[in-house]
C-alpha cells in the first residue's frame, strides 16, 4: 500500500513505516485535541482546497487525460471549477450554516421562566471518504471539502481503477491540507478492506451498491453512520408536446460526456411511438454535431476506462436495434455515441446499470405506462422529464420516488449546491453538496439550558 499521510518534510522511511491502524490512531488523535473544530481551521483548509484545484488544474486534466481520455474541457468543467464553486459557496455560507439554532418559547411550555433550547452541529470525528473512478477528483475531494468544513479529520480512499488521478491527490493533498487532520491511502480491494475494518465516526462511499453493502457491512461492526452514494438507471420521460431538436441536444450533451460514464446520466428514454422516431433522427445530428462524423477521433469525446467495462458494456448492444453507433474498438476501449430503438424491458440493456455511452429508447403508450414502467423497477438516482405539462411534471413528481428529479436540463440540479445530491432505495442513503455536507458530516446535538434559580 501506498500512503501518501505525512508532511513534505518526513521521510520516506517514517512515510511507509505508518501502517494503517496506526494512521487511523493518528487522525483520532489529531481530532481529539480539537485542531480540527475552530472555524478558522476549517476556512484555512477550504481555502487551500481551493488552491490545489487551480494551482494543479493542468496536472488534474492530464491525470484525467491518462486515466479516462477524458476530454480537457470536460475535465475543467467538473473536476475543478465545479468543486471550486461549490469550496467557494461552502466558504461564503459556513459561518452561518454553522449557526446554532434556537427554538421559540411555545416549545418551551412547562419549563422554567428563562430556559433555551436548540440544535448546533458538532464534528463527528474521522471520516473516511471511499471514492469511485469515472468523476475521481471531484467525488473525492468534494466530500472532503464537505468532511473539512463540518470539522472532521478525514481518510480519503482514491479509485485504483484511475491511478494516475490516485497518485497525483496522494502527492498534492499532504502538500496543501493540513497532514496532521488529512491522509491519502491508495490501493484497491485489500487495502479499502483494512480501512473498513478500522473504527471511523462516518464512512463516506461512492461507487456501486455491491461494494455499498460491504461497506455498510463493515460498518455497522463500529455502529458507524454511513452515506452510500450509489448508482440505478435513471429514466427520462419524454412527452410528445416536447421540442426534440431541445430534447435530442441535452440528452446527448448529458448521455454521451465522460463516454455515458456518469452517475445521474440518462440511462434510458421512455416515450411514445411518435416521438421516438422524431428523437432518433434528432439524436444523430446532435451527436454528429458534438462529435463530427467519426467519434472515435474526436478529442471531445472519452474512453471505457478499461476493458472490463468495454467488454460489459458491448455486451449490451445487442439489444433493440441500432439506430446510430454501435462501432466499437477494444484495444482503443471505445464504444460510440449508440442509440437503441424499440428496447424492451425485459432486454439485456435493461437489467444493469448501463454506465456507458449507450441509449435506450423504449416505447410507451402514455404516462400511465412510463409511471409503471419507472415503478417496476429499482428507485434511481435521478429522474429527467421532458414536457411543457404541469400535470405531467406533477404526476411524475407525486407518483414515482428517486434520489433527484430534473425537469429540461439532465445532471443540472448536482451543479445547485444548495440542493441535497444523493440516492434513495437502491440509489443510496444520505446526501451532501452545500449545506447538506455539513448535515452529512456533522452530529446536530440538541441543546436545552435550563436556569439554575
Ligand atoms: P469503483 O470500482 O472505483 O469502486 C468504488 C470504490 O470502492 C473504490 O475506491 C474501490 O477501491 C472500492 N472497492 C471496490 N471493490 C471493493 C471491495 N470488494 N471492498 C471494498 N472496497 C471496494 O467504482 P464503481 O463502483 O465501478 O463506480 C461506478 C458506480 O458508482 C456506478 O454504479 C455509479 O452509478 C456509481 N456512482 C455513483 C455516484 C453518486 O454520486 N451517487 C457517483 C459516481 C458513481
Amino acid at each position: 500500500m501506498n500512503t501518501a499521510v505525512t508532511p513534505t518534510d518526513r521521510s520516506q522511511s517514517t512515510e511507509d513505516a505508518e501502517d494503517t491502524p496506526a494512521l487511523v490512531a493518528r487522525l483520532r488523535a489529531t481530532f481529539a485535541t480539537g485542531r480540527t473544530r475552530p472555524l478558522a481551521w476549517r476556512e484555512e483548509q477550504l481555502t487551500r482546497l481551493r488552491a490545489l484545484f487551480t494551482e494543479n488544474r493542468e496536472a488534474i486534466a492530464d491525470a484525467l487525460h491518462s486515466d479516462l481520455r477524458k476530454p480537457r474541457a470536460e475535465a475543467y468543467a467538473a473536476e475543478v471549477d465545479l468543486p471550486v464553486r461549490e469550496i467557494d459557496h461552502t466558504l461564503a455560507h459556513l459561518a452561518q450554516w454553522l449557526t446554532p439554532t434556537s427554538l421559540g418559547q411555545e416549545s418551551l411550555a412547562g419549563l422554567p421562566q428563562g430556559s433555551t433550547a436548540g440544535t448546533q452541529y458538532e464534528p463527528l470525528g474521522t471520516v473516511l471518504v471511499i471514492a469511485p473512478w469515472n468523476y475521481p477528483v471531484q467525488l473525492s475531494l468534494v466530500p472532503v471539502a464537505g468532511a473539512l468544513a463540518a470539522g472532521n479529520a478525514v481518510l480519503l480512499k482514491p479509485s485504483e481503477l484511475a491511478p494516475a488521478t490516485s497518485e497525483l491527490m496522494a502527492r498534492l493533498v499532504p502538500q496543501y491540507l493540513d497532514p496532521e487532520a488529512v491522509a491519502v491511502v491508495e490501493g484497491g480491494v485489500p487495502e479499502t478492506t483494512e480501512l473498513l475494518a478500522q473504527r471511523f465516526d462516518h464512512i463516506f462511499y461512492t461507487g456501486n451498491g455491491t461494494v455499498g453493502r460491504i461497506v455498510m457491512r463493515a460498518a455497522a461492526e463500529h455502529l458507524t453512520p454511513v452515506t452510500l452514494e450509489l448508482g440505478g438507471k435513471s429514466p427520462v420521460f419524454v412527452d410528445w408536446d416536447a421540442d426534440v431538436s431541445v430534447v435530442a441536444a441535452r440528452l446527448a450533451d448529458t448521455k454521451f460526456r465522460n463516454a455515458g460514464q456518469t452517475c445521474v446520466a440518462p440511462d434510458y428514454v421512455l416515450t411514445d411511438p411518435a416521438t421516438a422516431r422524431a428523437l432518433e433522427v434528432a439524436l444523430a445530428e446532435a451527436v454528429e454535431g458534438m462529435f463530427g462524423p467519426d467519434p472515435q477521433s474526436s478529442e471531445a469525446y472519452g474512453r471505457m476506462v478499461n476493458q472490463r467495462h468495454f467488454d460489459r458494456v458491448s455486451a449490451l448492444l445487442g439489444s433493440g436495434t441500432t439506430v446510430f453507433g454501435g462501432h466499437t474498438d477494444r484495444e482503443d476501449v471505445y464504444i460510440a455515441p449508440t442509440v437503441l430503438a424499440g428496447v424492451k424491458g425485459d432486454d439485456p440493456v435493461m437489467q444493469e446499470e448501463i454506465f456507458g455511452p449507450v441509449l435506450p429508447i423504449v416505447e410507451v403508450e402514455d404516462l400511465d405506462e412510463a409511471i409503471t414502467f419507472i415503478n417496476d423497477r429499482d428507485k434511481p438516482l435521478a429522474l429527467y422529464g421532458f414536457t411543457e405539462n404541469e400535470t405531467t411534471r406533477r404526476r411524475l413528481a407525486a407518483e414515482t420516488s428517486s434520489g433527484g428529479l430534473g425537469f429540461g436540463l439532465p445532471m443540472a440540479h448536482l451543479r445547485v449546491h444548495d440542493l441535497p445530491f444523493g440516492g434513495v432505495g437502491e440509489s443510496g442513503m444520505g446526501s451532501y453538496h452545500g449545506p447538506h455536507s455539513i448535515a452529512a458530516f456533522s452530529h446536530r446535538r440538541a441543546r436545552l439550558d435550563v436556569p439554575l434559580g
